[in-house]
């Protein structure tokens, strides 16, 4: 087992995680132990949040060190694989065996059951958050036993064990649906008036099988990456100018870690991510939020960030919209409801950054906004639960498999008591 000493940070640096001890062991036997004589722990993934959803104020555990694993079982076209792997190290070999995930994040280096937890999404009108593609988990109760649960065996309730921001248990697998393996042709248009986004957002972002829409709110224009799968028809929207070389999705950054564009095609799981699986980007300094609005909010969410572009443009590496459908997990900012994503990816400065994500949330809030998991927010733990009509229902499913918290922090301690008080 090894046990280092010292503060262990989130991958930007921005947040200090409050633990005493993180664990990373290197077999099943060790974690089981460890969870069963802890009085209060929680699994921590790659540690690529900006919020305190993986904090603990008592034991951390990462599963990176257990051994790999990737069991394809071609008969349920499912992939089950090591939960604290990351998506990098799982795609290259499914492709190779010739199936595909459905969808990716723009990095494919956060780890499986991290992203999994938090409901972390790509983009693409049919595509779901990426936890919409889990159809088991293996987890580890308090007491160190593993617990299964499955579509099949828990028809009434997996749906709200899957985004669980790690309160359930620690996962140590997750079985992931899997497609045939595919091709994807990736094209960025340059110039295009955010008007136009905002105008004609549904033919936009139907011009391909993902697409993403990174926007400069003071300049009033967006470059729109196109993912394209050959044969899938689209809506052969082609506005602005089409990029003659390649782009990195920030401004004026080499292009050398982003995926391959100028519309050569190539596998899913080296286009689908904004960065290269083979290439590790270098920790950030930034900070990041994003917010699910109802897609019909969109033009609406445009005209008003627009009017403070001025407030934005100083403390902005990058913002970006996507498209996320909707599914049926119960905590997923997505629940029941076909999605626009708002990102920013802001400068490493809180002081700075602080005021400008009241602003936005301000003005995103009364439009139906969700805040991502894993994301800086401004909102409580009560403000946050509310827009979740299954909070309660979440609550119960704690109450079974967790009932003393060993698995909880301030985050979820904070939402089941929410949850709890409005049941
Ligand atoms: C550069 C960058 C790009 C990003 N791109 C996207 C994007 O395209 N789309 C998007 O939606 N988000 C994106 N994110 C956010 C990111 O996907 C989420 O924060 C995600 O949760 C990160 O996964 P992680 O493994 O780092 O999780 P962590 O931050 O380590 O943990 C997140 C949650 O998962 C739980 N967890 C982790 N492992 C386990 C386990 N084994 N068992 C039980 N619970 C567990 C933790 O307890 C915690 O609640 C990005 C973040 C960065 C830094």
């Amino acid at each position: 087992m090894r046990t280092p000493t010292g503060p262990a940070t989130n991958w930007a640096g921005t947040l200090t995680y409050r633990a005493s001890r993180l664990h990373r062991p290197s077999s099943l036997d060790e974690l089981r132990t460890l969870v069963a004589g802890s009085d209060r722990i929680r699994a921590l993934g790659s540690g690529h949040s900006f919020s305190r959803v993986a904090d603990s104020r008592h034991e951390l555990v990462r599963l990176d060190a257990l051994p790999p694993l990737i069991e394809i079982d071609s008969a349920r076209r499912t992939a089950t694989v090591g939960a604290g792997m990351r998506y990098a190290d799982v795609i290259g070999p499914l492709h190779r065996a010739g199936y595909a995930l459905a969808n990716l994040a723009s990095l494919p280096h956060i780890s499986v059951a991290g992203s999994v937890a938090t409901g972390t999404h790509g983009s693409g009108d049919g595509n779901r958050c990426l936890s919409a593609a889990v159809s088991g988990l293996e987890l580890l109760a308090p007491d160190g036993s593993t617990v299964l649960l499955d579509r099949a065996s828990r028809p009434g309730d997996f749906d709200g064990a899957v985004v669980a921001l790690g309160a359930l248990g620690v996962v140590t697998r997750v079985t992931l649906d899997l497609e045939d393996a595919f091709d994807v042709a990736q094209e960025v248009r340059l110039g295009v008036p955010l008007d136009e986004v905002a105008a004609r957002f549904d033919e936009v972002f139907s011009a391909a099988y993902s697409v993403s829409a990174f926007t400069d709110w003071r300049a009033g224009h967006a470059s729109v990456w196109l993912k394209k799968r050959p044969g899938r028809p689209d809506s052969g929207w082609s506005g602005g100018r089409p990029a003659d070389r390649p782009q990195h999705p920030v401004p004026g950054m080499p292009p050398g870690t982003a995926t391959a564009q100028l519309g050569v095609p190539g596998p899913w799981s080296e286009r689908l991510p904004h960065f290269r699986p083979d290439l590790t980007p270098g920790a950030g300094a930034e900070l990041q939020s994003e917010y699910y609005l109802p897609r019909a909010a969109a033009p609406r969410a445009f005209a008003a960030l627009r009017g403070i572009g001025d407030l934005l443009a100083p403390l902005l590496h990058v913002a970006e919209v996507r498209t996320v459908r909707a599914d049926e997990l119960w905590l997923s900012p997505a629940y029941r409801r076909d999605s626009a994503a708002f990102h920013f990816t802001w400068v490493k400065d809180p002081a700075r950054v602080v005021p400008a994500v009241a602003a936005v949330e301000q003005l995103l809030l009364p439009l139906g906004a969700r805040p991502h998991w894993g994301k800086v927010t401004l909102l409580t733990p009560t403000q946050l639960a509310a827009p979740y009509e299954r909070a309660a229902g979440f609550a119960r499913l704690v109450g079974e498999l967790d009932p003393d918290g060993v698995f909880g922090n301030d985050l979820t301690d904070g939402l089941l008591a929410a949850a709890r008080e409005r049941a």
